[in-house]
């Protein structure tokens, strides 16, 4: 059926997709992919593209995984749906959390499963509240986050994400939010400073934060452990470490957003693990059921647990839940994620890779519009500019695309390739089962992309 054909009254599509143009989906036909195969999406003419952003940073396993697909069908057939609540389960949800737990970079750590990163950080914040109440502590409800960070769309967490236009947008009440600076080093330090000295300064920064709120109102600091989607800045050296013993000092906990960095995409299984964090919560989401399923997992200290164990009502229930928290058919293809991160050695692979994806990115540097190349683990950033702007001090990362990204992400679309567009940068996250050959081929797209930008600037 011809979705913008639908009758007079509705020229346009109907589907109101996120992150779009509302005009535009009034006016044209959105891009509309129809097959998958490794880490090759297909529009509906048949056209390739290499998913250089896993999609949404999720496809870790690719598009065409029989073993998943197989995991799902089979949950299907046996039971399709049964919601976990009122001391019902099924065995795969009881499964999957043992195994998430054994693997995940929390101590003792116990699971509650959502469907998506937003979700499971915005379980994050209610239990926080939920946590401290009970602690007698009811007025410690901040929770500290870094400008330019994203940690989902409900309202909670649009009110920790960095993006002030975001809230004010859609007028988000943000009275428990605080905000510190994204590390961005080097192009953030000032002149003359050593990598040691701007990270004191970042910690700084948060001891005045917490100071200035009041330490006993300050809840949490969240963080991912490094963010592909604010522009791929690793953070600088002792950073978390600093950052750890500070929060420890005034009582806040320290929660990372694994949505993206779990499963891989650090080159360890979680980024915590690849950075050295210690931290008291995770979230993670996307790379769990390798994205072919909805589901996320907040996976909790045995400490905070216990909080919410002390916390039930007189009748001794914990009152939160949803309908599909912990779907059996996610929870089975998830299962079959850790059998198939452990059987086919998907880190080991990743280890392998590195260092080729590390040196095809940083190949493009002699491009004329790149001006920089960031990589860390199986993700990257290829800064641009219009040559003889010489390097643009980009100094604080933005959620934004920018002109020059947005024309490269165009250009990228027609040789084949999808990358997200930022201010002043694109960024890259590949689905991790990428071989060196495939490196090889999204590098040469990227740079058909870089020249077909850079033809058609104005001169
Ligand atoms: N946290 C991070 C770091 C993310 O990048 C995202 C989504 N890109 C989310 C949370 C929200 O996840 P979801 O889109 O599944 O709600």
């Amino acid at each position: 059926m011809n979705v913008l054909a639908r009758g007079t009254n509705h020229p346009g599509n109907l589907a109101l997709l996120p992150f779009s143009n509302l005009q535009k989906l009034r006016e044209e036909r959105p891009l509309m992919f129809v097959r998958g195969q490794g880490i090759y999406t297909f529009d509906e003419q048949g056209k390739d593209y290499i998913e250089a952003v896993s999609t949404f940073y999720c496809v870790n396993l690719g598009f065409s995984d029989e073993e998943l697909i197989e995991a799902a069908v089979q949950q299907l057939r046996a039971l399709p749906m049964y919601p976990s609540g009122i001391h019902r389960t099924v065995p795969v949800v009881m499964e999957l959390a043992e195994r998430l737990a054994a693997v995940a970079p929390v101590r003792g750590g116990h699971v509650m499963f959502a469907t998506t990163g937003s979700e499971a950080n915005d379980q994050l914040v209610k239990f926080t509240w939920y946590a401290n109440r009970v602690a007698g502590e009811p007025k410690r409800r901040k929770i500290i986050s870094r400008r330019a960070s994203y940690h989902g769309g409900t309202i909670a967490t649009t009110a920790l994400g960095g993006s002030a236009a975001l809230q004010e947008a859609f007028g988000i009440p943000t009275g428990d939010s605080l905000f510190v600076s994204h590390p961005t080093w080097p192009i953030g330090a000032l002149p003359d400073e050593t990598e040691t000295a701007y990270t004191d300064r970042l910690v700084e920064e948060l001891r005045q934060t917490i100071e200035e709120a009041g330490p006993e109102t300050v809840a949490a600091f969240i963080a991912e452990p490094v963010s592909v989607s604010s522009g791929m800045f690793p953070p600088p050296e002792g950073y978390f470490a600093k950052i750890k013993a500070l929060l420890d000092g005034y009582g806040i906990r320290l929660y990372a957003d694994e949505v993206v960095t779990g499963f891989g995409r650090t080159g360890k299984m979680w980024g915590s693990e690849t950075l050295g964090i210690e931290p008291d919560c995770i979230s993670c989401a996307k790379g769990l059921s390798g994205a072919y399923q909805p589901i996320s997992a907040v996976v909790m200290s045995d400490d905070f647990y216990s909080r919410l164990e002390e916390g039930a009502n007189a009748a001794g229930i914990f009152n939160h839940g949803g309908t599909y928290g912990g779907h059996p058919v996610s929870a089975a293809v998830a299962i079959k994620v850790l059998d198939i991160y452990e059987r086919r050695n998907i880190l080991g692979h990743v280890q392998s890779v590195m260092p080729v994806w590390q040196k095809a990115l940083a190949s493009l540097e002699d491009h004329p519009l790149v001006t920089a190349t960031r990589c860390f683990g199986m993700a990257g950033a290829v800064q641009i500019a219009p040559p003889g702007e010489g390097k643009p001090a980009a100094a604080s990362p933005s959620l934004a695309p920018g002109g020059l990204s947005q024309q490269l992400y165009m250009a990228g679309l027609a040789a084949g390739v999808v990358v997200r567009p930022l201010q002043g940068c694109v960024v890259l996250s590949p689905p991790l089962i990428i071989t060196e050959a495939e490196i090889g081929e999204l590098t040469r797209r990227l740079r058909l992309a870089l020249d077909a930008t850079l033809a058609a600037l104005p001169r």
